[in-house]
């Protein structure tokens, strides 16, 4: 099916954005040769560019965010209503959307208890950040002021958050980055010297009670994790890892900080990655899903614990968290956010994310057998990776001007699946699938079928 297009000089528009738009994270030189590609239209799983090509997107909008799916009208129609009653005050007045979207949140997260609202992954990241530095001065006489991240993680672009940046390519050419900031090892048991995955687990979280050690405990006051690890590899944790972080933080009084900004809201087949090991977390950030790309909405989500700590000395101006998102005060995002949820609700996209999830992961399982070059297949619910390398004993990652070859033939079949991209020195290799959390057993089958038949074009 071609939707039409309904603007009447598309060229007229991708001239237009050739000579002004300076587009995310992409080299522009093929520009002067080549249109830039422009997204016209979207239903379900589905996107129209300007070209009139239709394409099965398996990368939920490129970056893990369209969960429920495109052209949800019920989603434009609470935004409309939102926007025409009451659109914006700063955020140190409610909001009808804001209560509403927060106590529907913290049903589905016992044991947190406040929602702080924000705009991006990134803000909502540095509004943890920033609480535990808060805290750190107004109950620690500011010596808990350091924040542990881990190797191939990411929390965001802004330049406290690259600082929290395990991945070394994003990073590079904007230094210095903020003091405070300490590096703990990633935990891919793929990629470790092992014999078993339970002795790797505990070992991978000891190491970050090394670098706790080192770095003297009492000046540690967060440890920033994503629950499982999205644009570094997709990386699930090895097992009794979460058990043993969570005694490390609990033993040396460091507030943890869970980033969901890409596993938040179902995309793992849980409300929320964490979930699935049992973390008590201090912080959980979120984004992406919360509103699926409708609205721009992030959230940091705290315990009635921490929240306390702020509200210490009413008498005392800097006893409160000293800081505003102007458009943390947009009612948009949390009536886009209340609509989502009852629509992964209603619609029971959690059940059809492990559903779905299965499948897919069987099916790149299959591949697996079929092409040697598929060394690992990791993930969970309809987050899957599948890391690709020329020798399987060796593990030796295959060159990423292959892996994005196979990323480029999908795109010509009309798939559009993402992978681990420019941001780990030599290990760029991993195929990256995330579709939407209403993708049918077709579109499964479609999109690996795709990768079948790209792998086998690219390494025969
Ligand atoms: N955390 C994680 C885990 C992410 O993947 C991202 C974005 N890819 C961010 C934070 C930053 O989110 P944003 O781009 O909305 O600032």
């Amino acid at each position: 099916m071609n939707l039409p297009i309904q603007t009447n000089d598309i060229q007229a528009v991708v001239e237009a954005d050739r000579a002004h738009v300076w587009h995310h994270l992409i080299q522009h030189k093929p520009f002067e040769t080549i249109d830039p590609r422009i997204m016209v239209e979207g239903r379900g799983m589905r996107v129209w560019d300007a070209t009139g090509k239709e394409h099965l997107d398996a990368v939920s909008g490129g970056v893990w965010t369209v969960n429920v799916g495109y052209g949800r009208e019920s989603i434009a129609d609470a935004v409309r209503d939102q926007l025409v009653k009451m659109n914006y005050f700063a955020n140190s007045a409610g909001s009808i959307p804001g209560a509403l979207f927060a106590r529907k949140l913290i049903e589905k997260m016992p044991g947190m208890s406040r929602v702080y609202y924000s705009n991006s992954g990134s803000e909502a990241n540095e509004k943890a950040f920033k609480m535990i530095r808060q805290i750190s001065h107004r109950h620690h006489g500011g010596r808990k002021y350091k924040i542990l991240y881990r190797e191939r993680d990411y929390h965001g672009t802004t330049l406290a958050t690259l600082s929290a940046g395990g991945q070394p390519q994003r990073v590079e050419q904007y230094g210095p980055m903020a003091p405070g900031f300490v590096m703990v090892p990633h935990c891919l048991e793929y990629r470790s010297q092992y014999p078993d995955a339970e002795s790797y687990g505990l070992a991978a979280a000891n190491a970050i009670e090394e670098v706790m050690l080192r770095e003297g405990p009492d000046t540690v006051g967060g440890l920033c994790l994503e629950p499982i690890t999205a644009g570094g590899g997709v990386i699930t944790p090895p097992p009794g890892y979460w058990e043993r972080v969570q005694e490390i933080c609990k033993k040396y009084d460091i507030l943890l900080h869970i980033d969901e900004v890409v596993c938040g809201v179902g995309r793992t087949g849980a409300w929320f990655g964490y979930q699935h090991y049992g973390i008590k977390p201090d912080f959980v950030t979120m984004a992406k899903g919360v509103a699926s790309g409708y609205a721009a909405i992030s959230c940091t989500v705290t315990t009635e614990a921490v929240f306390e700590q702020f509200k210490d000395d009413p008498s005392d101006p800097m006893s409160y968290f000293r800081d505003i998102s102007t458009f943390g005060g947009c009612a948009a995002g949390p009536a886009a956010a209340l609509e989502n949820m009852r629509i992964v609700e209603d619609e029971n996209l959690i059940e059809n994310t492990q559903a779905m999830g299965e499948r897919m992961m069987g099916n790149l399982r299959v591949l697996q057998e079929r092409h040697g070059v598929i060394g690992d297949v990791r993930g969970k619910g309809l987050f899957i990776g599948a890391e690709l390398v020329s020798d399987r004993k060796t593990r030796e990652p295959v060159d990423e001007k292959r892996v994005q070859a196979v990323v480029a033939d999908c795109m010509a079949q009309g798939v559009i699946i993402g992978a681990t991209n420019r941001s780990l020195p030599g290990f760029n290799n991993t195929l990256c699938f995330s579709p939407a959390l209403i993708a049918t057993a077709d579109d499964i089958d479609r999109i690996t079928d795709s990768v079948d038949q790209a792998l086998g074009r690219v390494f025969g």
